[in-house]
């Protein structure tokens, strides 16, 4: 991921809202915002769903990505607090108890939850959301947002998702014969996603998670 995006810091369960903590000034009605939309982004690892979002919050703008907590070990081009919060198994174990996370998954041998906290405030002030996440978590978000936008991104092929796997040259090969794996079977469960963007041409793939994004910006909800 590039090195434009900000760190965050991980919101504490006690951590208060915006709206929790405001006074209403001489006893008039807040201001009541739109909430904005959640928009969750699923695809097999390699497919390239980085590279299409983060071109995705530079072009659309009210649009941020949410930082997951992970027991995945950092990666030497990764930042704590921006690409991943990094921690132990102990440590998620206990914000899992803690009902830290809107969603969480164990892949490829690792844990990756989406703090809940960060996210809900995000959207009830008017800010699209994105979660960059796996299938199991992406099936728990529309349960229980079942106004969330789901999208799948998906390779050309598997070939070329392979080949896209191994030249990223981050994981061992055990590694990649179980990102492969997890692929196939992500491939089959398309039916839970509401759109569907193929990553052949990245400028196109790009298009039409912009045109998505818009359109969902314009849909009337009741
Ligand atoms: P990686 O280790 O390559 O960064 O991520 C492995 C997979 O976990 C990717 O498909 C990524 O999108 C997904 N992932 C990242 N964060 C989360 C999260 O918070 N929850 C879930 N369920 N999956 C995540």
């Amino acid at each position: 991921m590039p090195a434009s995006k900000s760190k965050q810091s991980l919101p504490k369960e006690s951590d208060q809202t915006d709206s929790d903590s405001e006074p209403v000034e001489g006893g008039k009605e807040p201001h009541k915002v739109n909430p904005g939309n959640l928009f969750v982004l699923t695809g097999p690892s390699g497919v390239g769903k980085n590279t299409i979002i983060d071109r995705v919050l530079a072009e659309a703008g009210g649009i941020v990505e949410s930082v997951s907590v992970t027991t995945r070990k950092q990666r030497e081009s990764e930042r704590d607090g921006v690409d991943y919060f990094f921690t132990d198994r102990e440590s998620f174990e206990k914000m899992k108890k803690q009902n830290h996370f809107i969603e969480h998954a164990e892949f490829a041998g690792n844990y990756y939850g989406t703090p809940r906290n960060w996210v809900e405030n995000r959207i009830r002030e008017g800010l699209d959301v994105v979660l960059v996440i796996e299938v199991q978590g992406a099936k728990q978000v529309k349960k229980q947002f079942p106004s969330s936008i789901l999208i799948f991104l998906a390779p050309p092929c598997m070939d070329e998702l392979e080949k896209r796997l191994r030249s990223r040259a981050t994981e061992p090969e055990d590694v990649i014969a179980m990102r492969l794996d997890k692929a196939g079977q992500e491939m089959k469960e398309r039916d839970v996603f509401h759109y569907e963007v193929v990553n052949e041409d990245v400028d196109q793939a790009v298009n039409n998670v912009l045109s998505i994004v818009y359109a969902e910006r314009c849909r009337i909800r009741p």
